[in-house]
C-alpha cells in the first residue's frame, strides 16, 4: 500500500459532518462494554443519540469484541458489562423502538468484514493513529497486539456492514472515522463496491474533563461521574473536583476557564447559570462551595429522570435482554446483505447463498 499522503488536520476536518448540508439516513455508533457509562459519554455522543434517533434509522453497537483489545484477560466480564451498558442506554433516553441495540459478537459478518478490511490498509497507518498512540501510552503498552491495533479496521466494519453513513463519537474518534473512510473508499475504487463513506457528527463537548481535571474523563482514570451514581456519590464526587487552585476566599476573583466545574455547567447547565457562573466567579461573587451546590442541582435534574426510567428496567432485567437480542436479529438481516454483496464486489461469492 502506498504511504498515506494527506495532512491529517485536513482530513480530519473532512470527516466531520454538516448536518445542514447533508441528508443522512442511518446512524452506528456504540460503545465498548467496559464498564459503566459516564456524563463524558452522555456530553460526547449519547445525548446526540437520543437527539437524533427519531430522525435517522439507528443502530447502537455493543461492542465486546472491542471491548476485548484493552480487557482480553477478562472475557467474563463482558456479559455483565453488556447489560449494565444496555441499561445505560435505555434509562439515558435510547427508545428500543426508534434505535436498534446490537451485540456485536452475534454478528459474525463484522468479524469477516474486518478481514477483507485488513487487507486494504497498511499497519504503518494504524500504528500513526493519534488516538492508538495515546491509549497505548496510556495505557503503558509497549508492545501493541494486533487486535488493539486493528481496532478502526473493526470499527470500520461495524459501520459498513450497517451502511451507516453519521457515526455521533466523541472527538478521541475522529481518526478512527478517517481511517474507515480511506478504507471505504479503497474498497470502493478497488472493487467497484459501493459502500458508504461515512462522516462523523461530533457532539457541542466532544471531551469532557475529568474530575482531577485530567484532559479526559474517563472509567480508566477514575475520575469520572457515572450515570448510574447515587446522588450522594455524586455530591461527593463534585466536591472534590479541581477548580481555580489560586481560589482561596469566596471573594477572590477566579479564573473559571481552568475550573472542571465551570467546564461541566458550560456542558450541562443552561446559558443564564452559565453567563452567571462565569461572571460571579470572575468578579468574586461566589464561593466555589455555592458553584458546586449549584451544578450538582443541574446534574441531578438531568439523571433523575433517568434514574426513573433505570429502576423501571431494573425491575424487568429479562427485557432488556430480549430488546438486545431482538435488535441483534434485526441488524443481523442487513449485515448478511451487505456481506453479500461485499462477495459479490470481490467476485467471491462461489456459490447462492
Ligand atoms: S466559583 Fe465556580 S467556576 Fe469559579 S473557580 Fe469556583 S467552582 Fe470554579
Amino acid at each position: 500500500m502506498e504511504p498515506e499522503k494527506e495532512n491529517s488536520g485536513t482530513l480530519i476536518n473532512s470527516a466531520i459532518a454538516d448536518e445542514s448540508k447533508f441528508e443522512y439516513k442511518r446512524i452506528l455508533t456504540g460503545d465498548r462494554p467496559t464498564g459503566p457509562l459516564h456524563l463524558g459519554h452522555y456530553a460526547g455522543s449519547l445525548k446526540n443519540r437520543i437527539r437524533l434517533q427519531d430522525r435517522y434509522e439507528t443502530f447502537i453497537l455493543i461492542a465486546d469484541i472491542q471491548a476485548l483489545t484493552t480487557n482480553f484477560e477478562h472475557p467474563e466480564k463482558l456479559k455483565e458489562n453488556i447489560f449494565l451498558v444496555a441499561l445505560d442506554y435505555l434509562s439515558a433516553g435510547i427508545d428500543p423502538n426508534l434505535s436498534t441495540i446490537v451485540i456485536q459478537s452475534m454478528i459474525p459478518e463484522i468479524s469477516e468484514l474486518t478481514t477483507f478490511f485488513s487487507m486494504l490498509v497498511s499497519v504503518n497507518l494504524l500504528k500513526h493513529n493519534p488516538t492508538i498512540k495515546t491509549e497505548a501510552k496510556e495505557r503503558g503498552y509497549k508492545e501493541l497486539t494486533y487486535g488493539f491495533l486493528g481496532y478502526p479496521v473493526s470499527q470500520t466494519a461495524d459501520i459498513a456492514i450497517f451502511k451507516a453513513d453519521l457515526v455521533p463519537v466523541g472527538i478521541d474518534q475522529l481518526p478512527h472515522i478517517e481511517i474507515a473512510r480511506k478504507i471505504v473508499r479503497k474498497f470502493n475504487e478497488l472493487y467497484c463496491g459501493k459502500l458508504i463513506e461515512p462522516f462523523a457528527l461530533i457532539g457541542k463537548f466532544p471531551r469532557l474533563v475529568g474530575l482531577d481535571g485530567n484532559l479526559k474523563m474517563s472509567k480508566y482514570y477514575g475520575n469520572a461521574i457515572n450515570l448510574s451514581d447515587d446522588f450522594d456519590s455524586i455530591k461527593i464526587k463534585i466536591r472534590s473536583a479541581l477548580t481555580d487552585k489560586n481560589r482561596i476566599h469566596p471573594a477572590d476573583k477566579g479564573n473559571p476557564d481552568i475550573c472542571t466545574i465551570y467546564s461541566y455547567h458550560m456542558a450541562f447547565s443552561d446559558e443564564t447559570l452559565v453567563n452567571e457562573t462565569g461572571y460571579n466567579c470572575r468578579n468574586g461573587k461566589i464561593g466555589c462551595v455555592k458553584c458546586k451546590e449549584n451544578l450538582f442541582a443541574v446534574i441531578k435534574n438531568l439523571l433523575e429522570p433517568m434514574n426513573e426510567r433505570r429502576a423501571r428496567y431494573l425491575n424487568n432485567k429479562d427485557e432488556i435482554w430480549d430488546i438486545m437480542l431482538t435488535g441483534t436479529k434485526k441488524a443481523r438481516l442487513t449485515a448478511i446483505e451487505t456481506i453479500k454483496e461485499v462477495k459479490e464486489s470481490m467476485k467471491i461469492l462461489y456459490a447462492p447463498e
